[in-house]
Parts: structure tokens; sequence; C-alpha cells
């Protein structure tokens, strides 16, 4: 053998040797399977994922010729291929041509809202039609149905960013049964306003109106272990706002004595840079008023809050509210049916029985601001996740994301910026970017496999081959 290619070996053995040294450590006493002809021993399932391009959501170039091994419901090997010996235990799949990214995460949605026209009496009251009790037993007898419609989606992380009680039960019952994406939840909205069309039993928004509701809110919903307490900070043009902020900065700061992170709705310039100033860590919607100002940035920069533009919803109620409801394929193909088929009942409902009629006026006009505050924030690069406010009228619970990032691009940020807005951002917001979010050793094996590129075009997101949720393959 020559010096040079006795090198090479070398160099492709200590490559190897890297790789797989977690797999080499545990496995060493069997030597039945090899990586690079590194033993990794046939006790463990194993399943490799072979010959793939690899965009690990950490910002770096994409891994060529790539390989994740997977052992039980964690990447135990992540990196550039050698060679591999199958055997017994492991299974191998050819996954040339593909595209791996983490799994997709949601970091807005709301599961106590279907997304069909009954679902938001404060928005378009059809209680005549159907009761908002009806309409939130209905939304819960589908919820695994609809749990499944993210894991199909390639979406295996979200954030139910607020809503009743039961949001929180449900994001514990997801922990253990393993049938759909991992949950984030707030639990019930903290607001500024009352939300009075929502009330019920366990109502979604709980009012605040003195500074001990305040804190004596965040300690109510603290008592059940959220994973961040939202806050909707919405102007009454009755109360002065210095009233509103004063209450707003109670809350976060009793969320934070208690170790909670605070997302805040505030979609004017001037309640968002409030709500900043009073410790606001995430804020959930994109500033719609007005241009933002290199103040709202610094706000921003210093404290590394993260922004989720939600763009999609807006179109979403206006489409509805026009019966011009424009959807994606794979919308079509997820969404749930009996969700979009309600859209059409609206045109046939006879205005008297919808008090307060169809609210169609300039539900739009605020979108070129959106769309010029993400370009802003997105140029200066400032850290954005992609959330899609799902479960409101319109906006379809699973593939909503797609569409999302598609405008997250349109409204100016990279594709590959967008990747990372929806993985590791994202798992940012729910609070677990040490499991999720990123495809590197030891974390949860949640991995979307792509027929296409997503960084040359992000709705190649959309053509999925096949998607991983804690190591097993979703049906
Ligand atoms: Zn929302």
């Amino acid at each position: 053998m020559s010096r040079s290619s006795l090198f090479t070996l070398r160099a492709s053995l200590l490559a190897a040797a890297i790789l797989i040294s977690a797999v080499f450590l545990a496995a060493s006493s069997r030597q039945k399977i090899t990586l690079n002809g590194v033993a990794l021993g046939d006790s463990a399932e194993l399943l490799i994922i072979d010959h793939v391009n690899i965009w690990d959501g950490n910002g770096g170039v994409m891994i060529k010729n790539g390989v994740i091994v997977i052992e039980g419901d964690r990447i135990r090997a992540i990196g550039p291929r050698g060679s591999i010996k199958g055997g017994k235990g492991v299974t191998i799949l050819d996954a040339s041509g593909k595209f791996a990214i983490p799994g997709l995460i949601d970091s807005h949605v709301h599961f106590d809202q279907s997304a069909d026209i009954y679902t938001r009496p404060d928005a378009v009251d059809l209680r005549d039609i159907r009761s908002y009790e009806r309409e939130i037993e209905w939304t819960r007898d589908r919820m695994p149905e609809t749990l499944m419609r993210y894991l199909r989606a390639g979406v295996t992380g979200v954030v139910d960013m607020g809503g009743p009680m039961w949001t929180l039960d449900l994001r514990d019952s997801a922990r253990t049964s393993g049938t759909g994406p991992t949950i984030a939840a707030a639990g019930p909205l903290i607001s500024t306003v009352a939300d009075p069309e929502l009330d019920g039993v366990d109502p979604p928004v709980l009012p605040m109106n003195t500074p001990d509701d305040a804190i004596g809110l965040v300690r109510r919903v603290a008592q059940r272990k959220p994973d961040l307490i939202k806050i909707l900070f919405l102007r009454d043009p009755d109360v002065d706002l210095d009233r509103e902020t004063a209450l707003v900065e109670l809350a976060i700061k009793e969320s934070h004595r208690l170790g909670l992170r605070v997302a805040v709705h505030a979609t004017e310039l001037e309640t968002a840079k409030a709500a900043l100033d009073k410790g606001a860590d995430i804020l959930v919607h994109s500033v719609e008023d007005k241009r933002i100002d290199s103040e709202f940035l610094a706000m921003l920069k210093a404290r590394n809050v993260i922004y989720i533009p939600t763009l999609l919803v807006t179109e979403r109620y206006d489409q509805v509210f026009t019966n011009a409801v424009k959807l994606t394929d794979i919308e079509r193909r997820l969404g749930d049916p009996e969700v979009i088929e309600s859209w059409s009942e609206l045109p046939r409902i006879p205005l008297e029985k919808i008090p307060g009629g169809i609210p169609v006026a300039a539900l739009l006009a605020s979108r070129p601001i959106q769309f010029l505050n993400l370009q802003l924030l997105a140029a200066t690069d400032m850290r954005i996740a992609a959330g899609s406010d799902a479960g409101n009228i319109g906006t379809l619970h699973g593939p909503a994301i797609h569409r999302e990032m598609e405008l997250m691009v349109e409204g100016g940020m990279r594709p590959f910026d967008v990747v990372i807005a929806a993985t590791k951002n994202a798992a940012a917001v729910m609070g677990k970017s040490k499991e999720l979010g990123t495809l590197e050793k030891g974390k949860l094996a949640d991995i979307l496999l792509l027929n296409g590129d997503p960084v040359r075009d992000i709705r190649n997101t959309q053509k999925i081959f096949k998607v991983m949720k804690a190591g097993k393959w979703v049906e």
C-alpha cells in the first residue's frame, strides 16, 4: 500500500471514528455491524439514514452525502458518510437525493380553535347556528386526528400560544402517548381586555383589571406548569395606556419571578415597545400599524427577543370571509376536510343570523406594513420564528406552516433563514432547544426528509418524502 493511500485510509478511519464514537463506545463488545470499519454492535436497534443531504438547522453549510444514525428516539451520530456494512439489528434507508432538515415546529397555534367558521364567535358570531360549547366539544373530539395532521405535514413540534387549561392537559398526554407532535403550551391568555364571547367553564382568556388580577392570574396559570405565559396586550380605548402597561409589567415581573418566559401579543408599535420595555421575551405577531424603528430594533436585540410574524392568519380570515380561499396543495391534502367544508357554509348563512355581520373590511390593510417590518428585521439579523396562528378561521392545523414559510420568503427572508426560523428558533419559543430544533447527536430524532432542497426553494418543504418523530416513521 502506498504512503498516500495509507494516509487516505487513516484519515477516513479517523473521520469514521469521530462520527460514530458514541456508538462504538456503547457497543464495542459486539462486532457484527460496521460503519467505516468500526463495529456498531448488534444489540441496539439502529436505523441509518444513508446518503442524505443534511441541513442540520444550526446555520452551517449543507452536509452532502451524509449519514444519520438513530437509536431509539435519539440521534446517535450524524455527519459525513464513510462505508457502512449492514447486519442484524440495523435498518438502512437509502436516502440518496433526499434532504434532511429538523422536524418543523409551528411556534404559534391554538388547539382550542378548529379553523372552521364557528371557532371564533368573537370574530364572526355564528352561535345561533352552532353553540360555542358544541364547537369546543367537536374540536376536542377531533384532537387525535388534528395531531396526526401535524406529523403528516412534517411538523413535529408546536406551541399552543394560549387556550383553556385543558390545552395543558393535552400537552401532558401528548408527551406520554407519542402519537403527535411535542407540544409546549401557554395555558389561558392573560389579557388587558375581556373576551366575553369565549367565556365558559374553562375560558381561553382571563381578563386582568387590577394589579391583584395581574399577579393572581399569573400564579393561577403557573400552578399548571405552562411552558410560557401569554399576555394579550390589547388597547381598550376607554382605558389609559399607562394603566394597561402597568398591569402588563406586573404580569411579566411575576412570571419572571416564577421562572416563566412571557410571550406578548402587541401588534401596535407603541404597545410592542411598552411590552419589550417591561421585559417581554417573545412577540407573537407582527407589528402592523407602523414601520418599526431603530429603537424597537435595539430593544429586540438587547435581549435577543424572538419575533413571530404570523403573516398567514390575516390572509386566511380575509379569504374565508370573502369566500375566496386559495389553498396550497399540501393544505388541500392534509387539512381537515370538514373544516374546509365549513368555510363554504358561510355565504349561505342569512346575515340576520350573524350579529355584527362579517368583518370583511380592511383585513389586509396592515399587510404591507407587516411585510415591510419583516424585511427590516431580516435585514438586521433579528431572531425570527415561524408560527402560523393555526386554529384561527381559515388557518389549518398541520399544513399551515408551509404557507407561512412561503410568505416569510415573500416578506424578504432567505429560505435558509426561514428553515432556521421554523426549526431552531421555533424550538427556542418552545423552551426546548436542548431537545429539539436541530439535528445533532443526542437530540430527539425528529427529522423531515424532503424530495427537494428547501434552501433552493422554500416550497420544497412541501415535498415530503418521510417524517420521523422521536425515532419512528410517521405512517
Ligand atoms: Zn394566536
